[in-house]
């Protein structure tokens, strides 16, 4: 098992953080000291998973997944169906709570916080970790009322006009606004399957998360749909932590910065994507990702 890609990576992750236009005067002041990036090349991760193990009643199913998920980049998760991707995912936002007999062990920092201790609140959780799934899955609700719906519940704004830009706002990052904006009280189930899964997208959007998981949101909808979701993907990582689900190797290629190859549960490699795709350390990996089994 390598997971040792932690250790080696660059800041460059970084690379693609919005730079601002203008400098603060106090960032002047900053730079003649050394960049803090060289002091210290590896800033914890977002999300740090150590050792986790997940049951479904006795079976086992992730067995001891260390893995550091950082900050503006794309992870995808690839490997063969029932490997635990799903289960995985899951876990990072305590979603598995929720599934009769699942349970799961180990720790999972994020931003040095453990989300599996008894007292986090998962509502809170759940808000900063946000979900999109395979089935796009809108609210037989207008498409306003959607996006407006996590806002609405969790008190998020104080006024129908600041409702209103917030919703418009979430459209706008998930690159529907200039196909609804005139419709906006239509039904969501009237929007075709693409725009559907953009309204779910535009709805986790709304409530402010900094992770959004993807399970493989674009493996229902047509190649048109799907490309448009991963040019969105692209654009989400500059203010997101994203992690991706997907069975489709070239979408893994194509959006993510890393790939984190799972089979029967474990975790057998974790690299840049250009490197698990070009230069596998895993010969497993080499046979996964060049289709000899999937
Ligand atoms: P993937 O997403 O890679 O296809 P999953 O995480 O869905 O894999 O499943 C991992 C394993 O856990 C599989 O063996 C699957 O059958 C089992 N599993 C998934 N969900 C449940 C569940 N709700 N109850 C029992 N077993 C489950
Ligand atoms: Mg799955």
């Amino acid at each position: 098992m390598t997971n040792d890609y932690r250790y080696s990576m660059q800041p460059q992750a970084f690379a693609s953080a919005p730079t601002p236009a203008v400098r603060p005067p106090e960032a002047e002041a900053r730079s003649t000291s050394p960049e803090p990036s060289l002091k210290n090349p590896e800033p914890s991760p977002k999300i740090d998973v150590k050792d986790v193990r997940a049951y479904y009643g006795t079976n086992r199913v992730l067995n001891n997944i260390t893995l550091a998920i950082r900050t503006n980049e794309v992870t995808a998760l690839i490997g063969p169906s029932g490997c635990g991707k799903s289960t995985f995912l899951r876990s990072l936002n305590r979603m598995n709570d929720v599934v009769p007999g699942a349970r799961v062990e180990g720790t999972i920092l994020i931003d040095n916080q453990d989300i599996l201790a008894p007292s986090v609140d998962v509502v809170d959780l759940r808000r900063r970790v946000g979900m999109v799934f395979q089935k796009s899955n809108p609210f037989p609700k207008s498409i306003f009322d959607n996006v407006a719906f996590g806002l609405r519940i969790n008190r998020m704004t104080r006024s129908r006009e600041e409702l209103r830009g917030r919703v418009e706002q979430s459209l706008k990052a998930a690159a529907l606004w200039d196909e609804v904006r005139d419709r906006l009280q239509m039904s969501a189930l009237s929007l075709s399957g693409g725009q559907q899964q953009r309204l779910c997208i535009a709805r986790a959007l709304a409530v402010e998360p900094e992770i959004v998981l993807m399970d493989e949101p674009a493996s229902a909808l047509d190649p048109i749909a799907t490309q448009r979701i991963e040019e969105l993907i692209y654009d989400l990582k500059s203010r997101y932590t994203i992690v991706i689900v997907t069975h489709n190797m070239q979408q893994a290629a194509r959006v993510s910065d890393v790939t984190a190859f799972f089979w029967l549960g474990s975790l057998v490699e974790c690299g840049r994507t250009d490197q698990i795709f070009t230069a596998p350390s895993q010969k497993l990996t080499e046979d996964y990702v060049t289709g000899r089994f999937g």
